[in-house]
């Protein structure tokens, strides 16, 4: 029976079980903060179609009670091994030089965070980006020297250019000009946000970024704050679409501070979107050659996403199945 003597004890623990985890970066004890029996867990979010896959890999983790890390790890290696999905990893497109690099990122319920930017010959970024934040002091890692980590931890150097996007740079090399559009689809990220059975978050976010961008180009993507940000005490966010405009606003931080301040997951992701606006407003840019998107997922299970136009969609997992999601968007 809950007697209001009971609740008070267990708020009690809940708090000191808050602090204690924040001090010793302990999981088990988050445990006693939120197992009210009204979350939802667990259950995993990411972006675009090929979340849907995606998320039946992240699943096979968290159905067995595994850590939101590894499931978020498993699910992005997902569109990142597969050739067919020009955006992320193997095969995804090049940079105008004809070189393919990669970004990606990962942080999990203890905020350590690992990254690797411009990341050449590599099929999973993802892995390496996790070795950064496991097996060095740093968190992130560029170019060459997190090449040199990759390597030096095992990882197989490949030709990751494949034919068709190869022979897409070579029709882009007689324009050569650079303009990626809102919602074609030369560009797109797997981001992933995750709840474990254990009540622990954890994000992963991966791309080859915007398809013939300048050779050292950086997005939002392996931007720890900017593509993902997850605080296990409140909530995880990740973004999709022009990077730059991403990193402006710092946006995945914002989201997730926004759920501090209260707000609902889709509350906040519609709060960081109509940052963008404005700022893209007040900079005389116009909207219509920009698109972002945001999904968010909070503490309880709860999700919401927004994006600045139609077009973007999201796919969620949880005990009730796997569903592709259309994102509400603000340019109508
Ligand atoms: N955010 C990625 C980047 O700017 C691209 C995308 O998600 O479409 O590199």
């Amino acid at each position: 029976m809950t007697n209001r003597r009971n609740f008070l004890k267990t708020t009690a623990l809940a708090t000191a079980g808050v602090a204690f985890q924040a001090f010793k970066g302990k999981s088990e004890e988050t445990e006693i903060n939120i197992n009210s029996g009204k979350v939802n867990k667990p259950i995993v979010l990411s972006t675009w179609n090929f979340g849907l896959q995606a998320n039946e890999a992240a699943w096979e983790v968290l159905k067995n009670k595994g850590r939101a890390l590894d499931a978020v790890e498993a699910g992005v290696k997902i569109p990142e091994g597969d050739p067919n999905e020009r955006s992320v990893g193997y095969g995804g497109r090049p940079d105008r030089d004809g070189r393919v690099t990669l970004d990606a990122c990962i942080m999990d319920e203890f905020s350590n965070i690992g990254s690797v930017a411009c990341l050449e010959h590599i099929k999973h970024p993802i892995s390496v980006a996790r070795m950064v934040m496991e097996k060095t002091p740093h968190v992130m890692l560029v170019g060459d020297g997190a090449l040199q980590f990759a390597l030096s931890q095992g990882f197989q150097k490949e030709n990751l250019l494949l034919e068709a996007s190869e022979k897409e740079w070579k029709e882009w090399l007689k324009t050569s000009e650079y303009l990626p559009k809102a919602n074609i689809e030369n560009h797109d990220t797997i981001g992933m946000i995750a709840l474990d059975a254990q009540g622990n978050l954890s994000g992963a976010c991966t791309t080859s970024g915007m398809a013939f961008k300048m050779h050292g180009r950086v997005g939002d993507s392996p931007i720890i704050g900017a593509g993902l940000y997850v605080d296990n005490e409140i909530g995880a966010a990740t973004a999709t679409g022009h990077g730059e405009e991403v990193i402006r606003i710092t946006g995945c931080h914002l989201v997730v501070e926004l759920m501090r301040q209260g707000k609902s997951p889709q509350k906040a992701c519609e709060e960081a979107v109509m940052r963008i606006v404005k700022l893209t407003q007040n900079r005389g840019k116009n909207l219509k050659n920009i698109q972002v998107g945001f999904i968010a997922l909070n503490k309880k299970g709860e999700y919401g996403s927004y994006c600045v136009q139609g077009g973007f969609n999201y796919a969620v997992h949880d005990a009730t199945g796997n569903k592709l999601i259309d994102a509400n968007y603000f340019l109508k």
